[in-house]
């Protein structure tokens, strides 16, 4: 990859960074309203967990963007940290900080719908 394009990457991957840390700080305060009326409490209790959800969601994409920046650093960014082949230039547009490329992400994803843990786990797991 060259620098040009590793330049384009990071600033790509800053901005998202620097978008979800704020998502993410201005979700700190998950208010936890009390209300007498028991369906109203139903309804909370679904928004939290929703708005829970979401937070797992965005905390994980923000980790992922991070490791995604520390591989640009250490020159491993585009190689598929599972198979370390080069994660093609299509999905790194699509997704710039994808671990994996698309064949090993879809094992990944495979392992966690079966409830699995992460393919990293797996693959230590599996040493
Ligand atoms: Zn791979």
């Amino acid at each position: 990859m060259t620098k040009t394009e590793l330049n384009k990457y990071r600033e790509i991957l800053e901005t998202k960074q620097a978008e979800l840390a704020q998502v993410l700080r201005n979700r700190d305060g998950i208010t936890i309203e009390k209300s007498p009326d028991a369906l109203d409490e139903v309804q909370n209790a679904a928004e939290r967990e929703l708005a829970i959800r979401n937070l797992d969601r965005e905390s994980n994409l923000l980790r992922n963007v991070r490791a995604a920046l520390a591989r640009i650093e250490d020159g491993s960014f585009g190689i598929c940290m599972h198979c370390e082949e080069d994660i093609s230039p299509k999905r790194l547009n699509a997704v710039p900080w994808a671990p994996y490329c698309i064949a090993c992400q879809e094992i990944a994803d495979r392992n966690q719908e079966e409830g699995n843990d992460s393919l990293d786990d797996l693959l230590v797991n599996a040493a």
